[in-house]
């Protein structure tokens, strides 16, 4: 279940503007070698330590103060201003943001722009304004042969097919890999990784299969139309006979708004600025539910406003006090501006 605020603005003709952080947190599998309890929500050596305190519970602390703020001020903004939080984007999001979207209270709240979680820069200096992420599609790889002896010179043998297929991905994606130069830039690149192998008996030594099977995780920039994608699997496969293909999940593409030239980038990127840290375009190598406010076709970012090393979902998770501080007070400038 979601959960709502907002400070309502003067001029309902103005999209509004919706902070959303998501609530849930990746589980802890290894609580004993955190250096402090996981969900202490310890401060020391100037950092806040715990799970969720960049994924991304202190962006929710960061929208609720401003927000709050914002209220204490008494001065009604122009534009109306939510604060969202929603469940179960560690897990796809379909049950949270995804329903969110699809209900009349969504179409009822007149949502034009979002800002949603991003990810820390690494870098003192900046901070990433995530702007696109890339699009899964999932595809099963499957070969048929023969069943034979292990001895035969001639076997149909189905895993030398997929191996061929499979060497055919394997070579497009370490092409692709000479062309990610930075890191904001890894998103805008085709990755297609083998997750999963399955043919044969691991307990017989001599016997070929009649089946062998692959699944390739494909992940698809933003601005590469997902048939792109899927001609390069269909050539990959088409090559080998007796391989085929299924796509088992796959992402539609949507409107193709370059995020980076919209008028909320501009102001999220001066209210940077002004505050010393210099904002960088940021495309991410994985999705989360910004994809869904994307597919709406609303003007989206990804913006998690610390210059600290990322650390999402890793043990000895933690944020500097100093990311915590500066956030807010960019958040602040950024209201002020966009919707005052
Ligand atoms: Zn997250």
């Amino acid at each position: 279940m979601h959960s709502l605020s907002a400070i309502p603005g003067k001029d309902k003709t103005l999209p509004a503007l919706a902070l959303v952080h998501h609530m849930d947190v990746v589980p802890i599998i290894d609580a004993d070698s955190w250096d402090y309890p996981p969900f202490g929500g310890i401060v020391a050596d100037g950092h806040l330590h715990g799970r969720g305190t960049q994924d991304m519970k202190s962006v929710g602390a960061i929208h609720y103060q401003a927000l709050r703020k914002c209220a204490q001020l008494g001065i009604q903004p122009q534009r109306t201003i939510y604060l969202i939080a929603v469940p179960d984007e560690e897990i796809g999001g379909f049950t949270g943001t995804k329903l969110l979207l699809q209900s009349p209270l969504f179409a009822h709240l007149a949502i034009g722009y979002v800002l949603d979680e991003g990810l820390a820069s690494g870098n003192p200096a900046a901070v990433f304004i995530k702007t696109s992420e890339r699009k899964p599609l999932q595809v099963r790889i499957s070969a048929t042969g023969k069943a034979a002896h292990g001895s035969h010179l001639f076997a149909d043998n189905p895993i030398h097919k997929l191996v061929q297929v499979c060497a055919s991905l394997v070579q497009e994606q370490q092409q692709r890999q000479a062309t990610a130069t930075t890191l904001s830039s890894l998103g805008q690149v085709l990755s297609a990784n083998i997750t999963s192998l399955h043919a044969g008996n691991t307990a017989t030594y001599n016997a070929v299969p009649a089946e062998a099977e692959a699944i390739i995780d494909i992940r698809v920039p933003h601005a590469m139309p997902a048939e792109t994608a899927r001609n390069i699997v269909e050539h990959a496969v088409y090559a080998v006979p007796g391989a085929s293909y299924e796509i088992v999940a796959c992402v539609a593409d949507y409107p193709l708004i370059d995020q980076e030239q919209t008028i909320l980038f501009a102001a999220l990127a001066k209210a940077c600025t002004f505050h010393g840290i210099e904002p960088i375009a940021y495309h991410a190598e994985e999705a989360s539910d910004l994809r869904f406010y994307w597919q709406h076709g609303l003007q989206g970012l990804g913006f998690s406003p610390f210059t600290c090393k990322e650390a999402l979902h890793a043990t000895n998770e933690s944020l500097p006090l100093i990311d915590l501080i500066r956030g807010y007070e960019i958040i602040c400038t950024f209201l002020s501006q966009f919707c005052y």
